[in-house]
């Protein structure tokens, strides 16, 4: 049976090098990195060396880097953390193509007395500027605007709106979960407070992320108790997990250059074959300012999950809207949110790929989409 897994925004599967670095700490390295004893020392050693290695692939500080335990946590902790000091003079910016970690903190934060601003963006996923550009910013606004999007992969210019409302007086969060590990980040440059990665979207495994906290930044924890984390994070380090996350994180520094040249070409490649090949097709998001491991194609007239479901039979794994909205047939928000009409937002399918895809992989989906397409269509009651 055929196994190609091109749902990589969804989750990826952990690197044999994280597996490897990993172990030791489910086993003989089982210290609390909390105890005096050499145990705890050693394990220790290990959460400070995790802590460089994600510090150096974002361009921070070690210092500035908290272990959570997923990129909702580190989006939970920057947004409410900013918001429940501020009480009803919180004042909360985001766009309306966010992931629910952010967007759904936001909206409770609204029930809880901050106000909420969701700007909006055009056809192409891209933040309409103007709308953003005349709101107000002062020292009690926190703008939360994601970096890539998860579903098309569409790039927020963070570099240069991080930099605009920093002159303003406010302060940035981002949501970087999808970029962290496809593409350059680097904080020396781009003036963000704060910023969300998620481990298992680069090789490491579910159930551990990090929050960047700026220097001399002020942020409460989510989490009280203990004073791990620098008292940024209550409880015992899940040490096993950190350790992975960092291992994942000098991996992506060391292949990103090369491997993301490969991703890119690979994903062209398919996106130029489906959109050439499947009558109806089109593309879903800037074709430029985009991730280079996703594409988002719709393809009139017939559903997304028939797609899928197509697509599984033959062992090949995409996507249709976020894995976090898959279960619903609604078009998912994004798609809503870029005025995507609907029987073509009900058709998207993403696939995201990995530094593990191989040409092949490509060639067998480039193969099987245009007859499963066809064969939709002719079952599709829109059609005649
Ligand atoms: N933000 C984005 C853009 C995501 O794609 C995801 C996961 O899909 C998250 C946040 C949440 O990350 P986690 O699953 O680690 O909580």
């Amino acid at each position: 049976m055929t196994n190609i897994y091109l749902d990589n925004n969804a989750t990826t599967r952990v690197a044999p090098e994280v597996m490897e670095a990993m172990l030791p700490f489910l086993t003989d390295r089982y210290g609390n990195p909390s105890s005096i004893h050499r145990f705890g020392g050693l394990v220790r050693r290990h959460i400070d060396t995790a802590r460089e290695q994600v510090a150096a692939l974002l361009g921070a500080k070690p210092q500035e880097i908290t272990f959570t335990s997923c990129g909702s946590e580190s989006d939970n902790t920057a947004i409410a953390g900013f918001a429940r000091p501020r009480r009803t003079t919180a004042r909360l910016i985001t766009s309306t193509v966010e992931h629910p970690a952010v967007l759904n903190t936001c909206r409770h934060l609204a029930e809880e007395g901050a106000s909420v601003v969701e700007v909006g963006v055009d056809g192409e996923g891209l933040l309409k500027r103007d709308e953003f550009d005349a709101l107000s910013i002062d020292a009690n606004t926190l703008v939360s605007l994601m970096w890539a999007n998860n579903e098309t992969g569409v790039l927020f210019d963070i570099d240069e709106l991080s930099a605009r409302v920093k002159e303003r007086g406010g302060f940035f969060h981002t949501d970087a979960v999808q970029i962290v590990g496809k593409a350059p980040v680097n904080l020396r440059k781009t003036p963000v407070d704060f910023l969300a990665l998620s481990g298992h979207k680069l090789h490491a495994p579910k159930g551990v992320g990090a929050l960047f906290v700026r220097d001399k930044v002020k942020l409460p924890p989510l989490l009280y108790g203990g004073h791990q984390e620098s008292g940024m994070r209550a409880g015992t380090e899940n040490v096993a997990f950190i350790v992975a996350l960092g291992a994942a994180c000098e991996l992506a520094a060391t292949h990103m250059a090369d491997e993301s040249a490969r991703v890119r070409a690979l994903r062209d490649r398919l996106e130029a074959a489906l959109l050439s090949s499947c009558p109806g097709a089109k593309l879903n998001g800037d074709a430029q300012k985009r991730l280079p491991n996703t594409t988002n194609v719709s393809f009139e007239f017939i559903e997304g999950e028939g797609i899928l479901l197509m697509l599984d039979e033959r062992g090949i794994a995409a996507s249709s809207g976020s894995a976090c909205t898959t279960g619903s047939l609604e078009p998912s928000h994004v798609m809503r949110a870029m005025g995507i009409p609907y029987t073509m937002a009900h058709s998207s399918c993403r696939f995201s790929l990995s530094r593990y895809t191989t040409e092949q992989e490509v060639d067998a989906v480039i193969e099987a989409m245009p007859p499963i397409v066809k064969r939709l269509r002719q079952l599709s009651p829109f059609v005649k």
